[in-house]
């Protein structure tokens, strides 16, 4: 019996409450997946296995930093813990793309006074204290009078007042200090520069040959970026899903074209709160991950979540806040960038984040309703399960799902709800399903069951999906055995305990065709 082949590539509410407080649930069934930025703070494999305890789904390898066999040795380091905890962790590629950064300054930092004048020149040197280089050749061919430039994170901004052949002048307009080899930022110019260098391709190619699940690309500011991208992964022989990262505002103006062409998406807000007003960036994040319910991809929210954790061994207010809101305005994942990759605390940043989501996701999956902006109203469907379980099917289904497949999975979901199961199994190949599954937002958690490494190692990304590795060849009993078997081991059923199964049986319906009510 083929359960896996149809993705096409290749009695009341749910006692929320009651479930949260069963001492197991805490780590597995927070929805709310955890991304982790790899850095000297947790490179060793004893930290990376602590990140891994406290609840990180998938590492991101930074290329803006490192060497290639540094990021190799990372990824080694991740798979073997991995294997050694039997817990599938996925890996995500970041490339740097087009990123302007200053050449190095005399002194290697200097202050930014305001109403003072600097001068970006061509050339890889300087000569002058009060001149800038840039990686970015063309840069004075791109300039004009009014633009705003910015150094150091948005935090040092200036406005380019003339531009002759051999330089841009620019005057300081909010000061500050400003280091060798900082970012640089130009709000709204369109620049030439191509999506990809010759090192992100280079790393491009590295991360299909090492095998990583996700590949992430920098400053997207098109869909034919992304499937630049796509194709080169593909010809290589890599599955690897790609992820647009949006961080320009011409990503904003081509957000749905960008989001039906990417796999998954992040909003990237340490460039996005630099590219465009820092102030409209909230409600740009929410527009964001709006678009991606409706074209159903998975979206991360990144950084400075937990920033003052970096030294800190609490967050602020105000970061507890913007995690509890990223996951109200459906976020998929959350992201840690500075606070795993450089902080003081990396493993409490991450046990903090999963609390976080915990504590968020119990009132969450009551008021869904309210979050799922758009997609249904307030009222309740038959039997008091909440309408989040009767939403209408999705205007746009995922890449290569059978609508089939669509229906089965909702219906499945309403079953679950209405018969209080404690698991929706999702067979998945592909794991296209499982993403079906988990854009849904069903209240019961989901397990995605593969006989794909690369995709039991992808869906550790997906909102309230825990992966779980299949047994050889089963049939359906097999497979349900497996996941009964499991579970009571995991302390995640007992016996009496109703699961639903969604699997594809084979009457070439090319779908998922059945959904199945099972009793452990
Ligand atoms: P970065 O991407 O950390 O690679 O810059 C994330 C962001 O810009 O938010
Ligand atoms: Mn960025």
């Amino acid at each position: 019996m083929k359960m896996f082949d149809s993705d096409r590539r290749a009695s009341k509410v749910p006692r929320i409450a009651e479930t949260a407080s069963r001492p197991f649930e805490s780590r597995q069934t927070v929805r709310t997946k955890i991304v982790a930025t790899i850095g000297p703070a947790c490179r060793e494999e004893e930290s990376l296995r602590g990140l891994v305890e406290a609840g990180v789904a998938v590492f991101r390898l930074n290329m803006a930093h490192g060497s290639i066999p540094e990021h190799q040795e990372s990824l080694d380091r991740i798979r073997r813990v991995s294997d050694g905890l039997g817990r599938p962790v996925g890996v995500l590629v970041d490339l740097a793309g087009p990123k302007i950064r200053l050449g190095e300054l005399p002194g290697g930092a200097i202050e930014c006074a305001e109403g003072a004048e600097f001068r970006f020149i061509r050339g890889s040197e300087t000569q002058q204290p009060d001149e800038f280089v840039t990686t970015y050749a063309t840069l004075l061919d791109e300039l004009t009078v009014g633009d705003a430039v910015m150094l150091a994170d948005g935090t040092i901004s200036l406005i380019v007042e003339e531009c002759t052949p051999t330089f841009a002048r620019c005057r300081v307009v909010q000061p500050g200090l400003v280091r060798s080899r900082q970012g640089v930022n130009l709000p709204g110019v369109k620049l030439s520069v191509a999506a990809m260098s010759a090192a992100d391709w280079q790393h491009a190619e590295w991360a299909a040959g090492a095998g990583a699940d996700f590949v992430s690309l920098s400053f997207v500011r098109s869909a034919v970026e992304v499937k630049l991208l796509k194709e080169l992964l593909r010809t290589r022989g890599s599955v690897a899903r790609v992820v647009a990262k949006i961080e320009k505002r011409e990503a904003i103006d081509n957000l749905e074209s960008i989001v039906d062409a990417a796999d998954v998406v992040m909003v990237a807000r340490g460039d996005l709160g630099v590219e465009i007003d820092v102030a409209s960036m909230p409600m740009v994040q929410k527009q964001i991950i709006r678009v991606c319910h409706r074209y159903q991809k998975p979206v991360i929210v990144a950084t400075q979540m937990l920033d003052s954790m970096q030294h800190s061994r609490r967050p602020t207010r105000a970061e507890t806040t913007d995690v509890a809101n990223a996951i109200l305005d459906g976020a998929d994942a959350c992201m840690l960038s500075g606070e795993t990759a450089i902080g003081e605390h990396p493993r409490l940043v991450v046990e903090m984040m999963r609390r976080i989501a915990s504590a968020t996701e119990q009132q969450y999956l009551e008021d869904r309703w309210q979050y799922l902006d758009g997609h249904f109203s307030k009222s309740r469907g038959p039997v008091g399960i909440p309408a989040a379980e009767f939403l209408p099917p999705p205007e746009f289904l995922v890449e290569g799902l059978h609508p089939i497949t669509q229906a089965v999975v909702d219906g499945a979901s309403r079953i679950a709800a209405e018969l209080n199961a404690k698991l929706v199994v999702v067979a998945s190949r592909s794991g296209v399903t499982a993403i079906a599954r988990s854009k849904r937002r069903g209240a019961v958690p989901t397990i995605g069951v593969s006989d794909s490494v690369a995709t039991l190692r992808q869906m550790s990304l997906y909102w309230g999906v825990t992966p779980l590795a299949a047994v050889e060849s089963p049939d359906i009993n097999g497979l349900l055995e497996h996941v009964s078997a499991w579970g009571l081991r995991e302390g995640r059923l007992e016996r009496g305990d109703r699961i639903l199964l969604v699997a594809g049986i084979g009457f070439g319906t090319g779908g998922h065709n059945m959904a199945l009510v099972h009793e452990v």
